[in-house]
């Protein structure tokens, strides 16, 4: 019998090197691949199947191209990407992201997460990724929308509500999704609500979206604290970055009586100890799309640090929800000296794998984004439920809802890891129940 060890080994060998150069699709399948030995060694069927090298593979990879001009009429040139990962549970889903440090190695890495983190959700959800290496940042209303237009012409042809049903990510909120909608309806002449999520609400949205993925990532935490007898009350809070999922994590956090005193953006550091102020954040960033700096000449209490790194700043908790790989091994170590208890990542693979060792062998409270950040894509779910229902439901019961998603995936997370023999340990939890649902759909459908 070959050594369960050799031959995950050897997949990951395989699969640097018929991806070369995909360092952050690599980081992510390492990720899930180190904590499936004693899954192998339990289930045998998923070996011999191929289930592991299967989902190693997108299904489907699209690449084109997006020509648009800009408002002074000259035209520029981008790249689309959308890769559709794995169908086993449902349509593929998740968002697009448009940075202009997007390539086919960070699509592959957010789609491959995308499959186990839907698969937690526990929802009829695929894994599928996005987006363009266009920078949206500078540009006018007029800009977005004939790049949103541009992308959209392309593809159209490759999605819909029973096929792959795209999202935000960084880069894409409100506004681009309106115009994506927008030209999809214009083109196949279809009002076809369930083919794309975070819809406004006059169009098919869902009430909560917007707050889904913070709101969930601090429901997350909160449940980490409760299994140790802990809450967020009283605790210093720290949340990287200023976008959407920082926003409502923000406001989540103070609801539940904990206190942010540090965001950021890329540009630096807003540190205000007497309480980040939301309103302000949101109408500087969600409105007038200005950078975070200018919070401190409103909050006279505040400072700005730039180029600051904000996990200087001593904190009980941290919630990363900026981007990949922003705590390093140095920064995670600063975290924990500096007496954090509990990580939870808004982010996708904000912590590189030294600062999950880190957090690991100080044994602090780690959530890892596929487990803490999957109530975005679960109400997402939601709007589609509400979308094929012709139906729209109360804030209040969606986020209700939406609490008890990730209650439920915190117990899957927690049981698995014990079943496991790793108690505590969220990344083996995590990786262990989404694969198991989306292996043994695979083994029931044949060889797919
Ligand atoms: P937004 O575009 O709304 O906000 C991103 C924030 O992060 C901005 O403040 C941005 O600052 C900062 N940021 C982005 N890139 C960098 C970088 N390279 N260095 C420093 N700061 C950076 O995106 P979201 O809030 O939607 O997404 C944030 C994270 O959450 C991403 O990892 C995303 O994949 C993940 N996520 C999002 C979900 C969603 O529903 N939106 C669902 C699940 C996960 P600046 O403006 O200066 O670029």
């Amino acid at each position: 019998m070959v050594n369960v060890s050799e031959k995950i080994e050897s997949i990951y060998r395989d699969v640097i090197s018929r991806n070369p150069g995909e360092n952050e699709f690599h980081q992510a399948v390492q990720e899930v691949l180190e904590s499936l030995s004693q899954v192998l060694v339990k289930y045998p069927e998923y070996a011999d199947q191929k289930i592991i090298e299967r989902i190693c593979e997108p299904e489907r990879q699209i690449i084109f191209r997006v020509p648009w001009t800009d408002d002074k009429g000259e035209i520029h040139i981008n790249r689309g990407f959308r890769v559709e990962f794995n169908s086993a549970l449902g349509p593929y889903k998740g968002g697009l992201r448009f940075h202009p440090s997007v390539y086919l190695g960070i699509i592959k890495f957010l789609g491959f997460e995308q499959i186990f983190k839907n698969a937690l959700t526990g929802l009829p959800i695929g894994g599928g990724k996005g987006g363009s290496d266009f920078d949206p940042k500078g540009r006018s209303d007029a800009e977005i929308m004939r790049f949103c237009q541009s992308f959209m012409t392309e593809l159209y042809r490759h999605i819909g509500e029973y096929t792959d049903v795209p999202a935000g990510d960084i880069g894409v909120g409100g506004r681009e999704i309106g115009y994506l909608f927008g030209q999809y309806k214009r083109i196949t002449n279809r009002y076809e609500s369930g083919m794309l999520t975070g819809k406004g609400l006059a169009y098919g949205g869902s009430q909560v979206r917007t707050e889904a993925t913070g709101y969930g990532t601090v429901f997350f935490v909160d449940e980490m604290l409760k299994a140790h007898k802990d809450s967020f009350e009283g605790k210093n809070v720290l949340v990287s970055g200023s976008g959407n999922v920082a926003i409502y994590a923000i406001e989540k956090v103070h609801e539940l009586g904990g206190k942010v005193i540090a965001c950021s953006d890329s540009n630096g550091v807003i540190v205000d100890e007497k309480g980040i102020n939301l309103q302000l954040v949101q109408q500087l960033k969600e409105i007038e799309r200005r950078r975070i700096k200018d919070y401190t000449q409103y909050e006279k209490s505040a400072r700005f640090i730039e180029k600051g790194n904000i996990w200087d700043v001593p904190c009980h908790i941290a919630l990363p929800s900026a981007t990949q790989n922003e705590i390093s091994g140095k920064d995670a170590a600063t975290l924990v000296k500096n007496g954090c208890i509990a990580v939870g990542e808004g982010a996708n693979m904000p912590t590189t794998p030294k600062g999950i060792k880190v957090f690991q062998d100080a044994k602090i409270l780690y959530g890892p984004g596929k487990a803490a950040n999957a109530g975005g894509v679960a109400t997402s779910a939601l709007e589609m439920q509400q979308n094929a229902s012709r139906d729209s439901w109360t804030f209040e019961y969606t986020e209700e809802r939406l609490r008890q998603i990730m209650i439920n995936i915190h117990r899957d997370c927690y049981e698995t890891a014990e079943e496991f023999g790793e108690p505590g340990n969220y990344v083996m939890g995590a990786n262990v129940a989404g694969f198991k649902r989306v292996a043994n759909a695979m083994l029931s459908m044949g060889l797919i």
